[in-house]
This record gives structure tokens, sequence and C-alpha cells, in this order.
């Protein structure tokens, strides 16, 4: 009997065929399954934290209509794609953002964790703890809801949770905002916890108290120089600290932890505010209205945009605000940049140093955005880039302001007129050169400057050629002065110079030579001077007082004698008449 091949029934065939089809199948939906989600974190027995981050998948939901329960069937699960390489910032956005990552613990004893959320502002979030698809803890908290719907109360957001020893939990997060979602999800031992925090605290507590300083210090010194410049400086170091307040959640923790609808309304008008103050700054500081009327009135244009986005804050949502928000943050750079710019090219000293504090200010927020959108790593710099930016913008700001504090210490000394020294700075020199003379055993000489009958420049030219002529004395007593030598304008028509380490002889020549040098200053209007000589060389005065009388009664006998002439003071010289009042030298 010839044995008929062993041959398979047809219909067994069909099976085994279906059943390997099956098996491919099944490999390949485990693929695919495998594809659509992130590799699970293990949590080893010595790790003390565990950044989920590389762990994480995510799930768009666009209507925002899904619930935990959809996710929790195998269909819900392949909904899924890992975040791969991304961080997890999707920007602003109305979706709902769904992340899921699971974690098992690799040891034999339980663990302790926390699990951390770090970005504060996030408006609204479900936070899921499943094992085999029963959930064993769910909060309900975010940036809207008041601080005790938070676990722990801290400035950002904190989980208990305990893994069994072999445990595998998911984690899922649903996150909803009006601005920008992000999601940072860390595992922390406390062990590894406690000592991040101090650190993170202390970095805060450095921050907020630069920002208590410095609004201390310009208060005080507002009240010293009184310049507007400083008081919108004020004004923008407060509003500016209360925003950074709000970003770090620190506001939320200390100020008004229960009424969270303060925080949103409180961080838009706080941010418009420090803008406000801060284009007010920059036009008070670089005085834009001087450079030009176009750049002033740009600024004063965009300072009431944002005043109308303060006002509109508390009636409009965040998420019709933000666009406008962006624009005229981003417009208030552009500007303070500009304006800097201006200044800079106007050669005014705190364009420099203003210029210098926004860039590093940009660069310190650069930083910040390049980490947020996962093109540099996560480290202390780019993490902290916005707070060190700002510290630093501070500080230089400050420099610029102290550089305004010279230029009106320098202006309350300089005759606005002429340039020359003014009436108090003569003063103070005088004191000071007199003071030196007598230290040094050296001499000092003082010449005192009227114009000849200079009401009738006046009244015969009118009072702006007046001003001419008296800026053309000024001009031709510097260009005959050597730079030692300064020259001040006394009041109205006078003029005093002082000249150290000089003989009575040498110092008659230099006033003969100014003398003709005034009379040649201002071209076609006949202009004369007398000026009074007297030097410490013939009489030992007591003070810079009988300096000055002396070389005042010079002047008169110059004047009696008629004008447009040189007098040397001695003591047989008349009296001048006021000098009845005073004791002579
Ligand atoms: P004398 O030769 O005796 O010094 O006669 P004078 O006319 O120069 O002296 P007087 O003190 O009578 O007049 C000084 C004038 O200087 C009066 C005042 O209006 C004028 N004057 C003072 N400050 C200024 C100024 O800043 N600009 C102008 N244009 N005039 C001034
Ligand atoms: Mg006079
Ligand atoms: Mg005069």
């Amino acid at each position: 009997m010839s044995a008929a091949p062993c041959r398979t029934a047809p219909s067994e065939a069909l099976s085994a065929r279906f059943r390997r089809t099956l098996a491919y199948a099944g490999l390949w939906l485990s693929l695919i399954a495998t594809a659509a989600a992130a590799p699970p974190a293990q949590l080893g027995p010595g790790d003390r934290a565990l950044d989920l981050l590389p762990h994480l998948s995510v799930l768009e939901d666009p209507g925002k209509s899904l619930q935990l329960e959809d996710l929790l069937t195998s269909d819900g699960a392949r909904r899924f794609a890992p975040l791969g390489d991304r961080t997890a910032s999707f920007g602003y956005s109305t979706s709902a953002w769904w992340l899921r990552a699971s974690v098992t613990n690799g040891a034999d004893q339980p663990r302790d964790m926390m699990l951390r959320q770090s970005y504060v502002l996030l408006d609204y979030f479900d936070l899921y703890v499943v094992h085999d698809g029963r959930v064993l803890k769910r909060w309900t908290t975010g940036d809207t809801l008041p601080y005790s719907t938070r676990p722990v109360p801290h400035r950002d957001y904190l989980f208990p949770l305990t893994i069994e020893p072999r445990q595998t939990l998911e984690i899922y997060l649903r996150a909803r905002s009006d601005g920008p979602v992000n999601a940072t999800l860390t595992l922390y031992s406390p062990e590894a916890l406690v000592p991040a925090l101090g650190t993170e605290q202390l970095a805060m507590g450095a921050l907020f108290g630069s920002f208590v300083l410095l609004a201390l210090c310009t208060a005080l010194l507002y009240g010293f120089v009184r310049d507007e410049a400083f008081a919108y400086y004020l004004c923008y170091v407060l509003c500016y600290g209360g925003y950074m307040a709000v970003f770090n959640g620190i506001a939320q923790q200390h100020l008004w932890p229960e009424t969270p609808s303060l925080w949103g309304v409180g961080q838009v008008v706080l941010l418009m505010l420090a803008l406000h103050f801060l284009l007010h700054f920059s036009r008070s500081l670089l005085r834009a209205k001087g450079q030009s009327r176009w750049l002033d009135r740009a600024f004063l244009a965009l300072q009431t945009v944002i005043l109308a986005l303060m006002v509109a804050a508390p009636f409009v949502s965040y998420g019709t605000l933000v666009r406008p928000i962006t624009f005229t943050v981003a417009t208030t750079v552009f500007m303070v940049v500009a304006i800097g710019i201006a200044g800079l090219r106007a050669r005014q000293a705190a364009a420099g140093y203003f210029l210098l504090a926004w860039s590093v200010f940009l660069v310190g927020v650069l930083l910040y955005l390049a980490k947020s959108l996962g093109l540099l790593p996560h480290t202390w710099l780019t993490q902290y880039g916005f707070q060190i930016g700002t510290i630093f913008e501070f500080v230089l700001l400050s420099v610029a302001l102290g550089i305004r504090v010279k230029e009106i210490r320098q202006q309350s000394r300089t005759d606005s007129l002429t340039g020359l020294a003014n009436r108090s700075r003569y003063d103070e020199l005088v004191e000071q050169a007199f003071a030196q003379a007598r230290a040094a055993g050296s001499t000092l000489g003082l010449l005192v400057i009227d114009v000849d009958h200079f009401k009738r420049v006046n009244d015969t030219h009118g009072h702006a050629i007046g001003d001419r002529v008296l800026e053309g004395v000024a001009e031709s007593l510097r260009r005959q002065l050597p730079p030692q030598v300064v020259a001040c304008r006394y009041g109205g028509e006078e003029f005093v110079v002082l000249v150290p380490r000089t003989d009575t002889a040498a110092l008659m020549t230099l006033a003969e030579r100014l003398r003709r040098a005034i009379a040649d200053s201002s071209p076609g209007i006949p202009v004369t001077a007398s000026i009074g000589v007297a030097s410490t060389t013939d009489h030992a005065f007591a003070d810079p007082r009988g300096l000055f009388r002396a070389a005042d009664e010079a002047l008169y006998a110059a004047k009696r004698t008629g004008r447009d002439r040189v007098v040397g003071w001695n003591n047989e010289l008349p009296r001048h008449p006021a000098a009845s009042l005073v004791a002579t030298p």
C-alpha cells in the first residue's frame, strides 16, 4: 500500500496560516504599540532623582473631551506618541494635553517619592496615578485653583507617591492653559528634594532680596536727587519684582494663596505696569524728547496701548489678551533698544550701560527660551537665565543711573548759557584752591572781570544779542586760559578766574591779555571789560572772601578810572562803597 503523502487537511492549513497571520499581525501590533509608548522609567534602588521627560508619551486633545477612562483602554493607549527628544513645551494652545509615563520600582523596598511639576503657570491640571488600570490617586490643581488644592503647599507642584517593590505605576497628566503649556516631571527622593529646594529658595531669596535692596536704594537716591528718572526706575523695579514674584510662584505662595483669580490678573497688570514705567524711565534717562519728537511720540503711543491692556486685564480672558501682550512686550524691547542706540549716537554716557543692560537681559531670556524649546540642555544657566539676566540688567541700569547722577551734579555746577563753571562751583573751587595754596605755601591769584556798560548792549541790541556777547566773552576766556586755570561765570556779566602759583606780574599780563581778547570777542558790537586783580602774594588774606573783596575793589577802581582796563589791588586803593558793610582784608 502506497503510503498516502501526509497532507494536512485544507481546513487545518487554513487555520495554521490564519494563526501565522495573526501572530505576525500581533507582532506588528505590539511593535506599533511599542513605538506608540515611550520607554518605561526604571527607578533603581540608589536613584534619588529621575527625570521622566525621556519617558513621556503625549496626546493632544483639541476637543478637550477625553477622560482618563477613555485612555485606559488599549485603543486609548495607542493614541499616545512618544515625546522623543522634544521637551514637553507645547506653546500657546487651546487643546488639552495628556502626558503619560510608566515608572517601575526595581528595588525590593517600597520607595516614597515626590513627583515634581516645576512649571508654575499651568492654569489647570489633573494628575492621575494608575496601577493595573486602577486609579490609585488623583489631584486636580493648577494656577487658577486655590493653594489648598495642592498636596504640598509649595510655589510649584509636588505630589507624594509611594511605589511598592517591583510595582509599575502609570502617571497621567492632563494640562490646559491660556498661557503656554509646559511640563517638567521629575521624581525625587526626599534626600534629593530637600537640598534642591533649599538651594532654589536661596536663589529666590537672593533674587527678591536684590529687588528689595534695589528699591530701597533707588527710593533713597530719589529722595536726594529728585530726578524723575529715579522715580520711574523705582516703580519699574517694584512692578517688575512683583511680576517676577508671580512668574516664580512666590506671590501665589506667600501673598494671596487662596485668591487665584488675582494671580492671572495680577500677572498681566504687574507686567503692563512694569513695561509702562520702563518706557517712562528710558525716555527720561535718555532724554527721548530732546533726541527726536517722533521717537518720544512712539513711546507715548506704546505706553497708551500698554495701559489699555492693563485696564482690560480684569475683564478679558488671558487667552484673548495673550497675543497683544506678546506684541507689546516685543515692541517695548525694540523701542528700548532703539532709544539706547539713539542715545549712543547722541554720545550720552548713560546709553552704553543702558544698552549693555538690555543685551545681558536678552541673552538671559534667549537662554531660557532656547531651553524651553529644547534647543539647549537643562542646566542651571539655562533654567535661571531669565533671573540671572534680570539681576545683571538691574545692576547695569543702576550704573546708567549713577552716570545720570554725575551728569546732574555736573549740570548743577555748570552755567547753562556759557558752559563755564557757575557760582556754586566757584565757591567750592576757591575754597579748595585757597586751602591748597596755603598748605603748599604757594600763591593764588584772582581776576574779577565785569563787562562794561553791558546794560547798554541789552538795551541797544536786545537780550538775545546780549546773550551771544556773554557767550563770546566766555569763549575767549576759555581760549586764552591754560587748562589748569578755571574761569567761572560769577553772575550776570561778571566772571572770575582762579590762577594758582603765579606771581603778580604774570597775573597782570594774563589779565591784560584777557581784556584784549574780550574786546575782540564780539565783532560788530563794541565790548570792553574791566578787570580787578588780587593775589595772596600781595597780602596774607584770611580767607577766600577777603581775596575776592580785594579783587572786587580793584575792579571798582578800574570802573571809576574809565573802564576797559586792568587794576591790581593794593592797600591804597579807594574802598568800594559797599566795603563799609564788611570787614576789610
Ligand atoms: P558797568 O559798566 O558799570 O558794569 O555797567 P553795566 O551796564 O554792565 O552794569 P549793570 O549792573 O548796570 O548791568 C548789568 C546788566 O547785565 C543788567 C542785566 O540785565 C544784564 N544781564 C545780567 N545777566 C544777563 C544775561 O544772562 N543775559 C543778558 N542778556 N543780560 C544779562
Ligand atoms: Mg556787574
Ligand atoms: Mg557791567
